[in-house]
């Protein structure tokens, strides 16, 4: 944390590192291909080319685009909501930048949980364990009450899929869906695992014939299911006391959003450093440098 502290300590160092990202090979204009061009003095970060004149912004087509906040600001709540391994509310992102508003602490939490999701990530495969579970929702009055399994009339209905491979958990996928039938459960499952998945669910009717996906349905005993399905039942559990712990209970507005933020961070446990770039939508243009590779450079 001090380390990023002082690589991003300031305005000119953020946008150095967004030029580098952008350009690693120098400036490039997006109009005319042109290699030259000058900083302009009246626009922040932004160049404009020597051959066309088209101005481009080092924040172009990122999440900060536009943004009046400060690019330190953009940068450590990214930290902060990639490394911090339970993620981190609206109002503890606002004391730790120490942000005037509460309204702007939520909206930077807003946008950063929606650059969670990329929309070119490739499907689970493999060997995949899928369940699907109800979760308690708060509102304001009511207590958090949790429902018998699969009576789930008005609640909150979470489809949920785990990549195993060498008996290890790798990628996972949470959905809301609006039922535990058989059109919902096959949509999850053929939007979130390529063709010729091993499939492993309890033997659930909505899990069978789903087309070009060879399905192993486990006959569960009532208390067998964290044993035949451990890892989906281990997110599920997860997710719950995430829910209740960091967010005192999921809401049913946004609940999706909550999803994504939840697998993204399991997604990415490993690699939680490096994550912060994907949350500030420059991750995507060049292949990811590892935190310490930018630690080595300006060392
Ligand atoms: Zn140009």
């Amino acid at each position: 944390m001090l380390e990023f502290q002082g690589r991003f300590a300031t305005e000119s160092a953020c946008a150095e590192y967004l030029f580098a990202r952008r350009w690693p090979d120098g400036f490039v204009c997006p109009g005319c291909g042109g290699g030259r061009a000058w900083l302009l003095q009246t626009k922040a970060f932004t160049y404009e080319c020597a051959d066309c004149g088209r101005q481009t912004s080092v924040t172009a087509g990122t999440i900060m685009h536009a943004s009046k906040l400060p690019l330190t600001v953009w940068f450590w709540a990214a930290f902060l909501m990639a490394t911090h391994s339970n993620g981190i509310s609206a109002l503890q992102l606002q004391n730790q930048l120490g942000l005037g508003s509460y309204r702007t602490a939520w909206m930077l939490c807003a946008k950063l949980r929606r650059a969670m999701v990329n929309p070119e990530r490739e499907p689970l495969s493999g060997l995949v364990e899928a369940d699907e579970t109800i979760i308690p929702f708060r509102t304001k009055n009511d207590p958090v009450v949790l429902p018998a399994r699969r009576s789930g009339v008005g609640k909150m209905l979470v489809a949920g899929a785990v990549e195993i491979d060498g008996g290890k958990p790798r990628r996972a996928r949470l959905q809301v869906i609006e039922g535990f039938d058989k059109h919902q459960l096959h949509a999850f499952v053929l939007g979130t695992v390529a063709p010729h998945t091993r499939l492993v669910t309890d033997d659930w009717p909505s899990y069978q014939d789903i087309p070009a996906i060879r399905h192993n349905a486990i006959t569960l005993g009532p208390m067998a299911a964290h044993i035949a399905l451990p890892w989906i039942h281990r997110l599920f559990s997860n997710l719950k006391r995430w829910g209740l712990g960091v967010y005192h209970g999921l809401r049913k507005t946004n609940l999706q959003h909550y999803l994504d933020e939840f697998v993204f961070r399991f997604n990415r446990r490993r690699t939680r450093h490096a994550a912060f770039v994907t949350l500030l939508g420059i991750g995507a243009r060049t292949a990811p440098a590892p935190y310490h590779v930018l630690i080595r450079k300006a060392a």
